[in-house]
């Protein structure tokens, strides 16, 4: 991509992010048998009382808890990003990562007419080191963006990490809203000036002319797990363990359960995953860009309605048993982009799903490395290259993550307004990344 090169986004920030370690949440399936060993956490006993009430749970309905429970989820009170973490991801590999996805937003707002303002928001910004890269390059290219009124909207469950990200993205410690009006609980101002604001729901995000962005989100959201037997679907539930009392097990559902209307009737698989929190979201993305336009831009590990059991556990960068010591390890699914896709149908458009490689070289990845390698001293030269190759090597991450968009009808299909019949529609620039980046 030639943009990059000649306008010399951003100087050598951080040229690597981390010393990248041999595993990543991506990369392997199922219910990992390395586990640790069965310790009682505070999570397992609330659990075990749950159960013990009300009877076995849902896969979605445990998920949720080790998530998100307020009080004790894994993701509300700790950093579990990054070398020291449970995981890694593509943002915190290499900076040309949000670099090339702040181009596609600038690229995207361009070729719809650079309207004079726009809302930027992010679901589950981690540590705000993705959002960071981006602002970064918003400021680099403040010429084409001046007099466009930006602001930043997060949607965030842990207290934790917001805490983290405000100090990333403000320098600042940002206090907690005290205004119970508010719909945001916290609000600030970045670095470079644009107001800043975090929401725990994307319901409370105010509607406007906004871009979206979900990496590594969709993935945590809580799955309903299917199996079928001869007597039809039956949902895989989560109960104690009649052999040893302070363990969990998975069992099949006697009967039919609700969540079963989410299984397409021509379903060929034996097993699958549904995700109904995937499909609310994705519907109101839709509704929104439909409505006051926009685009939203997805990118996770996945797959196109073909996976079977892919639900597994991580902990310091290791396999983890999904049901061991829940709430100390990170819980994940791979992410049916048709159903996405399906969800969204009717409303905007949809791209994708896409591998990263791909989209990445569509971005113009190749020149960025260049042009930070050449500026780079050699250490730093290994890192970006390492950085890299975990990125686009097709054995890493290159085939495994996927993007995918969502853009109003008339973004693909030419100009909003009715022509007459001696008009032709003006032919509407490719999207960037699903095909090369064009700037115009
Ligand atoms: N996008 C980041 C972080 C991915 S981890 C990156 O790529 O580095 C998942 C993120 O989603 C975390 O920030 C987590 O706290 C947040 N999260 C998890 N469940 C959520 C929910 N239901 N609503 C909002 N945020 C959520």
């Amino acid at each position: 991509m030639r943009v990059l090169a000649r306008v010399g986004v951003g100087p050598l920030c951080s040229a690597a992010r981390a010393v990248i370690p041999w595993f990543w949440r991506g990369k392997y399936f199922s219910s990992g048998r390395e586990s640790a060993e069965n310790q009682v956490t505070p999570m397992l006993r609330h659990l075990m009382y749950k159960i013990k009430a009300t009877g076995p749970i849902t896969v979605a309905e445990y998920m949720k808890e080790v998530l998100t429970n307020p009080a004790k989820g894994y993701y509300v009170y700790r950093d579990m990003l990054g070398e020291k973490g449970d995981f890694i991801t593509s943002p915190e590999i290499s900076q040309i990562f949000g670099e090339l996805l702040g181009i596609w937003f600038i690229s995207e707002w361009m070729a719809t007419g650079r309207n004079a303002a726009f809302q930027l928001v992010e679901l589950g910004p981690g540590r705000g080191t993705l959002l960071g890269d981006i602002l970064r390059v918003f400021s680099q290219l403040g010429s084409v963006l001046k007099n466009c009124d930006i602001s930043i909207h997060l949607v965030e469950v842990s207290e934790k990490l917001s805490e983290i990200q405000a100090l990333t993205l403000t320098e600042e410690k940002v206090p907690l809203e005290l205004n119970p009006g508010s719909p945001a609980y916290m609000k600030g101002v970045t670095k470079s000036g644009i107001p800043i604001s975090w929401y725990r729901d994307l319901q409370d995000v105010p509607k406007g002319y906004s871009f979206y962005l979900a990496h590594e989100f969709f993935d945590v959201l809580p799955v309903h797990k299917f199996q079928k037997t001869p007597q039809g679907w039956r949902e895989v539930f989560i109960d104690i363990d009649p052999q040893a009392s302070d363990k969990l097990r998975f069992v099949l559902a006697p009967c039919v359960t609700p969540a079963e209307v989410f299984i397409q009737s021509d379903e060929t698989r034996d097993h699958v995953e549904v995700c109904p929190e995937a499909g609310v979201i994705i519907q109101e993305l839709s509704q929104r860009i439909a409505l006051t336009g926009g685009a939203a831009l997805i990118a996770d590990y996945g797959h196109d309605g073909t996976k079977t059991d892919t639900f597994r556990g991580f902990c310091g960068h290791k396999l983890h048993d999904v049901l061991i010591a829940p709430g100390t390890a990170d819980l994940t699914a791979d992410v049916d982009f048709s159903y996405l896709r399906r969800m969204a149908e009717g409303k905007v458009a949809s791209l994708g799903p896409i591998k990263q490689q791909t989209f990445l070289k569509n971005m113009g990845i190749d020149v960025r490395l260049k042009v930070l390698a050449d500026k780079s001293d050699e250490p730093s030269r290994q890192q970006l290259l390492q950085g890299y190759d975990m990125l686009m090597n097709p054995k890493k991450m290159g085939e495994r993550f996927h993007f995918f968009a969502l853009l109003p009808h008339q973004r693909l299909h030419g100009g909003s307004h009715p022509m007459n019949a001696c008009q032709s529609k003006p032919s509407p620039s490719p999207v960037a990344g699903f095909g090369e980046l064009a700037w115009r």
